[in-house]
């Protein structure tokens, strides 16, 4: 592993299981708390006119946070990651890089609230995009005199689709176009956007670096310094910044980072080879299974393959009863949590597409996405086992 810019240690190359357990210690305090103090405060002293502890008020810098900041920077090889109060949080302050007049161009399939954003905000204050499927097209007749940036997810929410980041960024670098990935589905322990040629790193940090379904949160991460000014300037401006507690319970989601995605990961995979020989089930789309078309970019570009995956029933009937019926999976929105998840896009992640949208991307009242937990993988099946008989049962009625 590559630990150039590792301040950490000089002598072993740590591994991401190491790195999701150090803490950045020129932070700690004088009486060396492991588990990271919660300093729940707005402002700060300042020792007599000019004196300063470097913290002057929560909204710009506070050092739970800063810790925070700080471990996710490290994972995910920036120079520094900002910590705000939501995913979209995270992303509604990358787009205030942008000015009227600007174009920026984006995966079709994305989460359904970064598509919102984009449709009902972006376009209000002046910017235009085009969306287009990443994955299968080049960009390149699509870049614009105005075109500044480039944004996408890979795999995607919810479809999976895979786009080759360095290939992309290729193009990106040439044209001087940012290329900014939404990196929520792998998190940094299965993926690094920035080493393979991204600038600008999304995160929801509700998903699977909070890891408990405890909390909302989000981040940015960037390597170049003129970039993350402009960022921490529009961060203590428009003041979305994670509070000191939720700052506090995503440190401690990241110390299990590593064990809880290689648990859920194996379930995944397990659970995508079971639906795929299952009747009524009439897609399987998961990345680690050798005939998703994304498999050989995502062993080249990633450690891992994840622990979502998203299926296809043959009517939305059984999808319903599915959902009507789950017990041990909880029928809920959001993702990487240590419970297993079913959510149904179409009514819940992605209520707001427009339906041409929708329809283009294959997001139908059949598909249904699991965020796959930690639970016993028999359990699991035997779960799924129980609602494909019920729903079979309904339908044949
Ligand atoms: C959930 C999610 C978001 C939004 O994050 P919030 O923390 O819910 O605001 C953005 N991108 C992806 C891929 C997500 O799954």
């Amino acid at each position: 592993m590559d630990c150039s810019g590792c301040n950490k240690c000089t002598e072993v190359n740590c591994s991401i299981d190491t790195k999701c357990q150090q803490l950045d210690r020129s932070l700690m305090d004088k009486w060396g708390a492991i588990s990271f103090p919660i300093y729940q405060t707005a402002t700060f002293a300042h020792d007599g006119f000019g004196g300063s502890t470097g913290y002057d008020y929560t909204r710009m810098q506070n050092p739970t946070r800063q810790q925070l900041e700080s471990i996710v920077a490290y994972l995910e090889n920036g120079k520094d990651a900002l910590a705000f109060s939501s995913g979209m949080a995270a992303i509604a302050t990358v787009m205030e890089l942008f000015s009227p007049g600007d174009h920026f161009i984006v995966d079709e399939d994305l989460y359904g609230g970064s598509i919102r954003l984009f449709n009902e905000i972006s376009k209000k204050n002046g910017l235009e995009y085009t969306a287009i499927s990443l994955s299968t097209e080049d960009i390149t007749p699509y870049i614009k005199p105005n075109t500044k940036a480039v944004y996408l997810e890979t795999p995607t929410n919810p479809m999976m689709n895979v786009t080759d980041i360095e290939k992309l960024s290729q193009v990106t670098k040439e044209k001087e176009i940012l290329l900014i990935v939404d990196n929520t589905f792998l998190s940094p322990y299965f993926q690094n956007p920035l080493d393979l040629g991204a600038d600008v790193v999304i995160h929801s940090g509700t998903k699977f670096l909070g890891g408990h379904h405890d909390t909302i949160g989000g981040f940015v991460v960037v390597k170049d310094e003129v970039l993350d000014e402009r960022l921490r300037f529009i961060y203590k401006t428009t003041g979305a910044g994670l509070s000191p507690f939720d700052s506090w319970l995503i440190l401690r989601g990241i110390r299990t980072l590593a064990v809880r995605l290689d648990r859920a990961q194996e379930n995944a995979l397990k659970l995508a080879n079971y639906l795929k020989r299952q009747k009524h089930v009439t897609k399987v789309i998961y990345p680690g299974l050798p005939d998703h078309p994304g498999y050989e970019i995502m062993k080249k570009q990633a450690r891992g393959f994840g622990a979502m995956l998203t299926f296809e029933v043959d009517s939305e009937e059984f999808a319903k009863s599915i959902l009507n019926n789950v017990q041990l999976i909880y029928f809920a929105e959001s993702l990487g949590g240590t419970e297993t998840l079913i959510t149904y896009p179409i009514t819940q992640t992605h209520a707001d597409v427009p339906k041409e949208q929708l329809e283009r991307n294959g997001i139908t009242g059949r598909l249904l996405r699991l965020s796959v937990g930690l639970e016993g993988i028999a359990d699991l099946i035997c779960e799924f086992n129980r609602v494909f008989a019920i729903a079979d049962k309904e339908l044949s009625r």
